[in-house]
C-alpha cells in the first residue's frame, strides 16, 4: 500500500516525499479513505501512529478541492487537549498543506489574544486550538464557525480528563449540524463513550492495534528499586549506559521537580515540564531538548500527552502512572514510526499492584532486571491485595473482546482527576457569551 493508493492528489504527495515519508501507517490506511467516504468516525489511536497525517491529509485534500481562490474562513476545526499539541498538529497542517492554497491558524491559550485576533482576521481554513480559547474568540467575533464542515477532536480522552467537556458543548453549538465529526482517542473511558453518543452519529469506528506494533518495537523492562533509591538508580542508568535523549514520567509535580534537581546533581543536563511551568518556560525546555542542548526531559503525563519528539532513545517511568492507560501514553514516546526504543519502569515494593493493572492492560508480564545494590528486600503484593485485584477480561476499547490486550485495553482507573493543574493554563474559559458571537 502506497499513498498514492489512498489517492491523494500530487500536491500532497509532493508534501509527503518531502517529509519523507514512504509508507502509509495502519491509521493511515485506515482512517484516510473513511474521511474521504463521509460520515462520522470513532478512531482509537495513539500519538506515535501518525494519527495527524491520517486526518489532515484526507481535509486538506477536500478543502482543495474546493477552494475558492483568496476565500479564507473556517471549514474545519481541530480540538486538542493543550497548547503544545495545538502547535504541533498545526505545524502538521502546513507541512502537509505546503503546496495547497490553503491556511491553517492555531489558537491556544497563553499565546498572545490580539496577534491569535490579527491573524485571524487574514481568514483561515483550518483552525486547531484549545477549547478555552477558541469559546474566547468566538465571544469577541472573532470568527464565525457556520460553514465548519469538520470537527476533529484529537486526543480526546485526553480533552475531557482535563475537565473540558463542558467548553466542548459549549462549541458545538456554534457549529452548522450538518459536519463530519472525526473523534480520535487513546481509550475509550465511559465520559468518552457518553461524548461520542452526544457528538457522533453513526459513528464508524476504526480501531488499530497500535499498542500491539508499539510492543513489538518498544523494549519493556522492570527494575524493582526502593523508593529511596530511586533517584540514584535512575541517574545511574542514564549516566551508565551513556543515554543521551531521555524522558522521565513521574506522577506529581514535586516529586518532578525533586527528581530533576537530582539529576542535575549527579552532572546530567535535565528540564521538566508540568502544569506550574509558564508556557515560556516550558517551550523552551522543550526545544532545548529537541535541540540536544539538555539530556534528559522529566515530566508529568499531562504535560507530555501527544508531544512528538522524534528520536527518543529511551523513557523511564519514575513511577507507576496515576490512570493506567497512561502508561503507554508514556512508553509511546519511544519506538515512534517505526523505530525501535527502550521502556523503564522502577518499581517500588508498595507498587507492586498497581504494576499488576498494567500487566493486565498489556496482556503479559513484564521483564524484571535485577541490579545489585538496588534490589529491594521485600518484593511482592502485601497480604489481601490481590483480593481487591478483580479478574476481568481484557478487551479492546471499542468493547470487542480479545485474546491479546491492546492499547485500548480497558483498566479501571485508580483515580481520575484533573490532573497537574493544567486546568489553569488552558483554561481560557468565555463560554459566557454563546451564540452572541455568531456572526
Ligand atoms: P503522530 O501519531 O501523528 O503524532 O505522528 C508520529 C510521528 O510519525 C510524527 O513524527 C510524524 O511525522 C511521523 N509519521 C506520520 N506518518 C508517517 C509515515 N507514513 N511514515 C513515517 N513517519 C510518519
Amino acid at each position: 500500500m502506497t499513498f498514492s493508493d489512498l489517492h491523494l492528489k500530487p500536491s500532497l504527495l509532493k508534501a509527503l516525499e518531502k517529509k519523507a515519508y514512504t509508507d502509509p501507517t495502519p491509521i493511515q490506511i485506515e482512517l484516510i479513505p473513511a474521511i474521504f467516504k463521509g460520515g462520522d468516525i470513532l478512531a482509537g489511536a495513539q500519538t506515535g501512529t501518525g494519527k495527524t497525517a491520517a486526518f489532515a491529509l484526507p481535509i486538506l485534500q477536500d478543502l482543495s478541492g474546493k477552494h475558492q481562490e483568496g476565500q479564507h474562513y473556517p471549514k474545519a476545526i481541530v480540538l486538542v487537549p493543550t497548547r503544545e499539541l495545538a502547535k504541533q498538529v498545526h505545524q502538521s497542517f502546513v507541512e502537509y498543506g505546503a503546496f495547497l492554497p490553503l491556511r491553517s491558524e492555531v489558537l491556544y491559550g497563553g499565546g498572545n489574544f490580539k496577534a491569535q485576533e490579527n491573524r485571524l482576521k487574514k481568514g483561515a481554513d483550518i483552525i486547531v486550538t484549545t477549547t478555552g480559547r477558541l469559546l474566547e474568540h468566538i465571544g469577541k467575533h472573532h470568527l464565525d464557525l457556520s460553514a465548519v464542515k469538520f470537527l476533529v477532536m484529537d486526543e480526546a480522552d485526553t480533552i475531557l480528563d482535563m475537565g473540558f467537556l463542558k467548553e466542548v458543548s459549549q462549541i458545538l453549538q456554534y457549529l452548522p449540524e450538518k459536519r463530519q465529526n472525526i473523534l480520535i482517542s487513546a481509550t475509550l473511558s465511559t465520559p468518552l463513550k457518553n461524548l461520542s453518543r452526544q457528538i457522533l452519529h453513526k459513528p464508524k469506528r476504526i480501531e488499530v492495534d497500535s499498542m500491539g506494533t508499539a510492543a513489538s518495537l518498544v523494549k519493556q523492562i522492570v527494575y524493582p528499586v526502593e523508593t529511596e533509591k530511586k533517584a540514584e538508580l535512575l541517574s545511574y542508568l542514564i549516566g551508565s549506559r551513556n543515554y543521551t535523549m531521555v524522558m522521565v514520567f513521574v506522577r506529581k509535580k514535586a516529586e518532578a521537580d525533586m527528581v530533576a534537581e537530582e539529576l542535575k546533581l549527579s552532572g546530567l543536563k535535565t528540564a521538566v515540564i508540568h502544569g506550574d511551568k509558564s508556557s515560556g518556560e516550558r517551550s523552551r525546555a522543550l526545544n532545548d531538548f529537541k535541540e540536544g542542548k539538555i539530556r534528559v526531559l522529566v515530566a508529568t503525563d499531562i504535560a507530555a500527552r501527544g508531544l512528538d519528539i522524534p528520536d527518543m532513545e529511551v523513557v523511564f517511568s519514575y513511577d507507576i502512572p496515576h490512570v493506567t492507560q497512561d502508561y503507554i501514553h508514556r512508553i509511546g514516546r519511544t519506538g515512534r514510526a517505526g523505530k525501535s526504543g527502550l521502556a523503564i519502569t522502577l518499581i517500588s515494593p508498595g507498587e507492586m499492584v498497581a504494576l499488576r493493572e498494567v500487566e493486565r492492560m498489556l496482556g503479559r508480564p513484564l521483564p524484571q532486571e535485577k541490579l545489585e545494590g538496588y534490589t529491594p528486600k521485600v518484593m511482592g503484593i502485601q497480604k489481601g491485595a490481590r483480593k481487591s485485584e478483580k479478574k476481568k477480561s481484557i478487551e479492546g476499547a471499542f468493547g470487542n473482546k480479545k485474546k491479546k490486550s491492546t492499547t485500548f485495553s480497558k483498566t479501571k482507573k485508580r483515580k481520575t482527576t484533573k490532573r497537574d493543574g493544567f486546568k489553569v493554563y488552558d483554561a481560557d474559559k468565555s463560554g459566557k457569551d454563546k451564540k452572541k458571537g455568531r456572526k
